[in-house]
């Protein structure tokens, strides 16, 4: 090989990695269930959660984990979970039928986001703890719950953050305090949460900070509240060379500028703003390149200082305060925990001279949203490997199987070992966070693939449809 071609080369956990590097366990997967698909390992998942855990533990804070179940569909998250002991945060009707239905007792429910009336009577009915979005929430909570109804207010708009969507403002939140007041026979406070769309350590001090102010202000109404939810935002790391991903953008920046080869699909420009300047902006694919793991995100969370709290630490002033702290992870829970897998129909090339690789996979069941995935798909060969003189990387973009010209799995150019083959494998690393279900769509009819589960038993892999899959014994 010459010079290194630009590359967004993937972090991969060990136990995905030996998995992928098992002759034709890949291949063996796809034949049995059929491509594209989806691939889950409760045991990657079960690392991140004690990971989390351990930083936890070593703060000596009381906490809750509730995995955010929005994440991923998945039944086998699910039940890994209630198996571990955690909670579960959900945020929909069909949601919370499926966490009962994988064991979750009331006790470790609990229901965020805006919720109708019906909802709201369901929640009531089941006795699931109530993350308040809004006043009117708990007017109708204060209205129409039999027996106490355990609750979190939800805050948001706090000074140096950008409005919020959820919650309940600063302003607003005397009011709700006053309300949970009046009617604490059916309005059982147990703490606050808050909505900041934002990972910075500092906005979320801030909001903690917050939300200790109105912990003190509710002791004023005798309430007696015992929970601070830091909520979710821990971020994912992708990238397995950080050096490597800024060269990929800075060549990219290059490319729209005219500069160099070029890297992108028709006139994406994925966010930036290019003009005779150069190239300016945030782009869409910028949590890509993330390199803090979440549990120094968290670590940092419980050991920054409260300034009106004498500089005490988030976790110290928790523990004096007997305040338990719940945590809302999703991404950061499922992170590497999922890969998936599609096959190449076709490669052709296209009227600009490139070379389009046609998957049997749309470009919404991997990925989330309008995001654009930075991180290398891998490439397995299929019936015959390559000849030693085809070894040449080359630049291609991959294309969905839908009939829209929008159905571009990636815009940006990939760079692969060689020039794929029919049926041959793509693997795409670290898909299990939003990529594999927030967008999916069964366009044209085509089926979303099916989820099925990875475990590494005494040596062995093992695969299972995502629906039969219950958990070994788990250390709680
Ligand atoms: C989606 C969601 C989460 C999870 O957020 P991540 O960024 O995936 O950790 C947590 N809490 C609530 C209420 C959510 O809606």
């Amino acid at each position: 090989m010459t010079a290194a071609v630009p590359a967004l080369p993937a972090k991969i956990h060990p136990l995905v990695r030996a998995f992928l590097d098992s002759p034709d366990a890949v291949a063996a997967a796809v034949d049995r269930f059929g491509s594209p698909a989806h691939l889950l390992f409760p045991q990657v998942y079960l690392d991140n959660l004690a990971g989390l855990r351990q930083v936890l533990d070593r703060h000596q804070v009381r906490y809750r984990i509730c995995y955010a179940h929005k994440v991923n569909r998945s039944r086998a998250f699910l039940r890994t979970a209630e198996a571990a002991g955690i909670g579960v945060d959900v945020a929909s009707a069909q949601e919370l039928t499926a966490a009962l239905a994988a064991g979750f007792g009331p006790d470790r429910i609990e229901v965020t986001g805006p919720k109708g009336i019906g909802l709201l009577r369901e929640l009531i009915a089941a006795g699931v703890t109530i993350n308040v979005d809004n006043l009117w929430e708990l007017e109708r909570i204060a209205e129409l719950a039999g027996t106490k109804t355990p609750v979190l207010l939800r805050i948001s708009g706090f000074a140096g953050s950008a409005p919020s969507r959820f919650g309940i403002t600063p302003a607003d939140a005397e009011h709700a305090l006053a309300l949970a007041a009046a009617h604490r026979d059916r309005i059982g406070l147990c703490g606050f949460a808050f909505h900041i769309d934002s990972g910075e350590t500092g906005e979320r001090v801030r909001a903690v900070q917050e939300c200790l102010g109105l912990v003190e202000r509710a002791y004023g109404y005798g309430l007696e509240p015992t929970v601070l939810d830091i909520g979710g935002g821990l971020r994912q790391v992708f990238t397995a060379d950080a050096d490597r991903f800024d060269g990929y953008v800075a060549a990219l920046r290059a490319a729209l500028l005219g500069r160099g080869e070029p890297m992108s699909w028709g006139n994406n420009t994925f966010g930036y703003q290019v003009d005779d300047t150069g190239v300016h902006g945030i782009p869409i694919f910028h949590k890509y390149a993330n390199t803090v793991p979440a549990t120094r995100m968290l670590d940092d969370l419980l050991t920054a200082a409260l300034d009106a709290h004498g500089g005490r630490t988030v976790a110290q002033v928790a523990g004096e305060n007997l305040l338990e702290l719940w945590l809302e992870p999703g991404k950061s829970l499922v992170d590497h925990a999922g890969i998936t897998v599609a096959r190449v129909e076709f490669v052709k090339t296209a009227a600009d001279g490139s070379t389009l690789v046609n998957l049997d996979l749309s470009r919404d069941s991997v990925t989330p949203a309008d995001q654009e995935v930075m991180v290398d798909p891998l490439i397995l060969p299929g019936v015959a490997r390559p000849e030693p003189n085809d070894l040449a990387p080359v630049g291609v973009f991959f294309a969905g199987r839908l009939c829209l010209e929008r159905d571009m799995i990636t815009n940006h150019k990939v760079w692969l070992p060689y020039r794929p083959r029919a049926g041959d494998l793509v693997v795409f690393p670290n898909t299990a966070a939003y990529h594999q279900d927030l967008s999916a769509a069964m366009a044209s009819r085509h089926p979303l693939p099916p989820k099925l589960v990875v475990t590494r038993d005494d040596g062995e892999f093992r695969i299972r449809p995502d629906r039969d899959y219950e958990p070994a014994l788990v250390m709680p």
